[in-house]
């Protein structure tokens, strides 16, 4: 690096920035065995499932510890085709969280039934149980948890709720590949867990992919019936399903960077653990509110969000802008606010936590290869951005700077 080091804190900036996401530095030690196993894809000429698939299915299976996988298009179809299964249609309601992405609720509406949206539990910006408890009613079918940035849902109270109504819970594990509540792996403690393999998730694809798992035989046996059209055996069709089918290619690539898996979610881990001690040396952990750890659950970190007080965080997402480091805002409006779901009947104000939470929100840079050296360059630009807030602005007393929700001195 070329830049002179920073005075006050000792290191070199990183003149390049810092990217969101860069898979370029995980690629890149694996491009000949990804070449090598395309190459042997486009020699066998077997392009949809095949033999590639099947063990790309063995090696998810045995990753989430159920007794099946299926491979399908993509996340969202992962949900569609477990909601097919468990033949939600019109007339149903699915109870699923409002702060999450489109797909979880698309799935729900795509079929003809009705999205419930409960709102999250501030600490872990997943479904309140509370909030679900509240909501079921008879026409209620399913019970759909996000594991939201790789943190599990609170699956031991919701499991609860859905034994004592007699409704099955669907997972949606797309951020949440080998993350673990209470010991067990997401996907392994409902119904079905969705999985997805888009190249921004802690494993992913050179395209759209997806799986589903499940611990139960019947469950297994529809959906690998509904992915192809639910046919069975050829041209004759038992049931109607859809074309969502993983291709060779995909499930090649994934296959080569399964074995990495774990390592790069250890790295994950390692640089959720280094944020956390850059916020409490640099001060800041009593200005944001910091993402939780629990003893119960395995995070697997696919994002590391933090909350910005006072309105600031759109302004500090500008500022890490101007030194090129690259954040994200997941997610900007709930889903029970969007257009699309204005005959749904939600009003501002009806999903406080959610909506707090869309306004508050950073996700920060922590893909496995971040350096230590980014990592603390982008603690150091936070903190300037607190520095450099104007005389007369919100930000001039400390008291208006501390978020309700951060760790008190
Ligand atoms: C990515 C994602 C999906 C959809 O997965 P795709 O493979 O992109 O279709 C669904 N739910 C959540 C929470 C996701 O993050």
């Amino acid at each position: 690096m070329s830049a002179t080091p920073n005075k006050q804190t000792g290191y070199e900036p990183t003149p390049r920035g810092v990217p969101l996401l860069d898979l370029n530095r995980q690629h890149a030690p694996l491009k000949d065995q990804i070449a090598a196993s395309l190459g042997r894809v486009w020699d066998t000429g077997a392009f949809v499932l095949g033999p590639e698939v099947k063990q790309l299915e063995a090696n998810v299976a045995q990753c989430c510890q159920t007794r099946h996988a299926i491979g399908c298009a993509s996340g969202s179809d992962a949900l569609l085709l477990a909601l097919m299964a468990l033949e939600i249609g019109p007339g149903d309601e699915v109870i699923l969280p409002s702060f999450t992405f489109f797909a979880t609720a698309g799935a729900v509406t795509r079929l003809g039934a009705r999205p419930v949206f409960a709102d999250i539990d501030p600490a872990t910006f997943n479904l309140a149980p509370e909030a679900v408890q509240r909501l079921v009613r008879p026409a209620t079918k399913a019970i759909l948890p996000v594991h939201l940035f790789g943190l599990c849902a609170d699956m031991d109270a919701l499991g609860r709720i859905a034994r004592s109504a007699g409704i099955p819970l669907v997972e949606d594990c797309a951020q949440a590949i080998g993350a673990e509540f209470d010991g067990h792996r997401a996907g392994s403690m409902g119904a079905a867990g969705c999985l997805s393999f888009y190249p921004t998730k802690n494993l992913g694809g050179a395209g759209d992919g997806g799986m589903l798992v499940t611990n139960d035989d019947g469950m297994a046996q529809r959906l690998r019936l509904l992915r192809v059209h639910g046919m069975e055996p050829r041209y004759y069709h038992k049931v109607v399903g859809i074309n969502s089918r993983l291709d060779s290619f995909q499930a090649a690539v994934l296959n080569v960077k399964f074995p990495c898996l774990d390592d790069w979610t250890r790295r994950r881990e390692a640089n959720a653990r280094r944020y956390d001690a850059l916020f409490v040396a640099a001060g800041l952990d009593r200005i944001l509110v910091l993402p939780r750890h629990s003893t119960r659950c395995r995070h697997v970190w696919n994002q590391y969000v933090v909350r910005v007080p006072n309105a600031q965080r759109d302004r500090m997402r500008a500022f890490l802008a101007e030194s090129k480091i690259g954040t994200e805002v997941y997610y900007p409006l709930g889903l029970h606010s969007q257009e699309c779901f204005r005959e749904l009947g939600y009003a501002p104000g009806d999903l406080p936590e959610t909506e707090r939470a869309a306004q508050e929100v950073l996700a920060l840079p922590i893909f496995p290869e971040l350096t230590a050296d980014e990592q603390a360059f982008v603690v150091d630009r936070m903190a300037a951005f607190f520095r450099s807030a104007p005389r007369g602005h919100a930000l001039s007393g400390p008291k208006f700077l501390t978020h309700p929700l951060a760790r008190k001195s």
